[in-house]
């Protein structure tokens, strides 16, 4: 017997504001197990459509169809068409950027990355996990990949209680991968690099930021130089910081390899930037590319105070007539909240700034309207006033 479940009408209701999760408190009758695909019921016994199932996350239902639809091994590869498709019509200057981004993509709880001739997935749910062999089998067919590796490491699969593994699902993945975004060339470590190897949301933020950047530039954050190394070319003088002694030594080596300019220095950044300030030293572009500083609803306060602390500090450090790239990839800072943080700093900095382009995660990271967690890149380009 196919599994299935009845919802409760607040479940419903949300399933109708167009949003793919239905949560445990909302369940109803359960007749399915961990991961199954389940026919989704409302009280009345009426088929709302199919979805994903988990027994053990609070997001207990990920919906894949509506209606009578079933949502078979046919469906998954049609939906991994759409998402190969849609990347494809973008254009992308670059041979790393995602091919499926989850509720976005229709695929709740799958990330597809590629990197050049290989391909990275997570898969963050029960259901998902799966699925994987079908995933692996269409990615195979249509794209033919040297290897598909499996970052299933990301502590939200400790909530579905999936184990936290990295496996090559096929073919072979080197130790280093070379790629290129924007005429920069990268050497990436799919197996321990952070994410599924680099921040690619941030593509088009960096070929934005590249349009401002000039003179002395400061990139904070900068994690294996995506921004610094694409400043570099227009700047005078390129100074980058990040706190892990890896990622800056991978800077250097990009640097080296694209044959540009970047100190390179570890160091925590809200340490570094008070250092700066005692040194007078001044900036004409300043990168602020933080970690989410707010990963849940209760770091929400600490995070902002930490926001404030860094732009101001960078508005600080700033000439007048200088740009800032001030960025937030916490989903639970809401794009107001993050302007209303910038303009703060401002006031405490005794400066004024005007917004130049409000900005967010690359068109490959779709924003899935109804879904505010598929909205979590916040990049705002603002101009310091003399
Ligand atoms: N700007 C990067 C991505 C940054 S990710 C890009 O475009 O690719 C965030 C980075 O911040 C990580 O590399 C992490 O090592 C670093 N980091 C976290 N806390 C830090 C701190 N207090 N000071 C300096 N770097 C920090």
């Amino acid at each position: 017997m196919s599994s299935t479940i009845t919802i409760s009408s607040r479940g419903e209701q949300r399933l109708r504001a167009g949003h793919p999760w239905i949560y445990r408190t909302d369940l109803g009758e359960v007749s399915a197990g961990a991961g199954d695909i389940v026919q989704v019921r409302n009280i009345k016994g009426r088929v709302l459509g199919s979805a994903l199932y988990s027994d053990r996350s609070q997001i207990a239902i990920r919906m894949l169809t509506y209606g009578e639809r079933p949502a078979d091994d046919a469906l998954i590869a049609a939906r991994i068409d759409a998402a190969i498709g849609f990347r494809d019509s973008l254009g992308i200057d670059g041979t790393a950027y995602r091919l499926v981004h989850g509720e976005a993509d229709l695929l709740p709880s799958l990330i597809v990355d590629r990197y050049g001739e290989y391909l990275v997935v997570q898969a963050l749910s029960q259901g998902m996990d799966r699925l994987l062999p079908v995933i692996v089998r269409v990615l195979g067919e249509r794209l033919n990949p040297r290897g598909i590796l499996a970052r299933n490491d990301p502590r939200a699969r400790l909530l579905d209680g999936l184990p936290q593994t990295v496996d090559v699902l096929a073919g072979a993945i080197p130790d280093s991968v070379t790629v290129h975004e924007c005429g920069i060339e990268y050497d990436v470590d799919l197996r321990h690099g952070q994410k599924t190897g680099l921040f690619l949301d941030q593509r088009e933020n960096r070929e934005a930021a590249a349009r401002y950047a000039r003179g002395r530039v400061l990139d904070c954050f900068s994690y294996n130089g995506g921004f610094a190394l694409k400043l570099a070319a227009v700047a005078q003088e390129t100074i980058a910081f990040d706190i892990s002694e890896d990622a800056v030594a991978r800077v250097r080596a990009n640097a080296e390899r694209n044959g540009l300019t970047v100190d390179a220095r570890v160091g925590n950044v809200f340490d570094e930037l008070r250092g700066l300030d005692r040194l007078k030293e001044r900036f004409d572009t300043i990168v602020l590319d933080p970690p989410a500083f707010a990963k849940t609803k209760s770091a929400v306060d600490k995070a902002t105070t930490g926001y404030k602390e860094i732009n101001l500090r960078a508005l600080k450090l700033l000439n007048p007539g200088g740009m800032l790239v001030t960025c937030s990839c916490s989903y639970h800072i809401s794009e107001g909240a993050f302007a209303q943080i910038v303009y703060e700093a401002a006031l405490d900095a005794e400066t004024h700034v005007t917004v130049v382009e409000k900005r967010m995660q690359g068109r490959d990271h779709p924003v899935l309207l109804g879904v505010p967690e598929t909205y979590y890149l916040k990049c705002f380009i603002v101009r310091k006033l003399g």
